[in-house]
C-alpha cells in the first residue's frame, strides 16, 4: 500500500464562501496513479470546513441559511471577547461541520454520486488562503506481494 499526500491552495472570499473542490480532487487522484483505496480531504485551520452536498445555486442558498440558523453571524460570543477578532461564529460553524471528508475510490475513480460534490466551506469573517491536504492511501495496478 502506498500513501501519497498533496497540498492545494484555495483563495476564499470569507464567510459564507462555498467552493467546489471536486474536479481538483479528481485530478490529484488521477496523478497519483492509485486505483483502490481511500482519500482524505482536510482543511488546515479552525474557521473552515469540508463537506459534501449537491452544488447548485438553490442548495447553496439553503446551506447558507442553515448555517445562519444554527450559528447566527453576530458578535458577542465569548471567543470575541478573548481575541477581539469577532469570528466566534466562524469557529463554531467550522466545529459543527468538521474539517475533513473521507472518500473511497475504486478503479481510479472517486465513489461520489453524480450530485455529490466536495465543498470547502469558508466561515472566517475575512478572505483567507486555505491549505487543503489530500492524503490518499491505496494500491495501484502493481501486483500485490506478500500476505
Ligand atoms: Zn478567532
Amino acid at each position: 500500500m502506498k500513501i501519497i499526500t498533496e497540498h492545494m491552495t484555495v483563495e476564499t472570499k470569507g464567510d459564507p464562501d462555498l467552493i467546489d473542490l471536486t474536479e481538483r480532487i479528481r485530478e490529484v487522484l488521477k496523478r497519483s496513479g492509485l486505483r483502490q483505496g481511500s482519500l482524505t480531504v482536510f482543511v488546515t485551520g479552525s474557521t473552515a470546513a469540508v463537506t459534501t452536498f449537491e452544488y447548485e445555486p438553490g442548495l447553496i442558498k439553503d446551506v447558507r441559511a442553515l448555517y445562519e440558523k444554527l450559528v447566527p453571524r453576530k458578535t458577542g460570543y465569548a471567543h470575541d471577547a478573548s481575541w477581539g477578532d469577532a469570528n466566534g461564529f466562524s469557529h463554531l460553524r467550522a466545529m459543527i461541520q468538521g474539517p475533513s471528508l473521507v472518500i473511497p475510490f475504486e478503479n481510479g475513480k472517486l465513489t461520489l454520486g453524480t450530485w455529490q460534490q466536495v465543498v470547502l466551506a469558508e466561515f472566517d469573517n475575512r478572505p483567507r488562503r486555505r491549505d487543503i491536504v489530500v492524503q490518499m492511501a491505496g494500491t495501484g495496478n502493481e501486483k500485490q506481494v506478500g500476505g
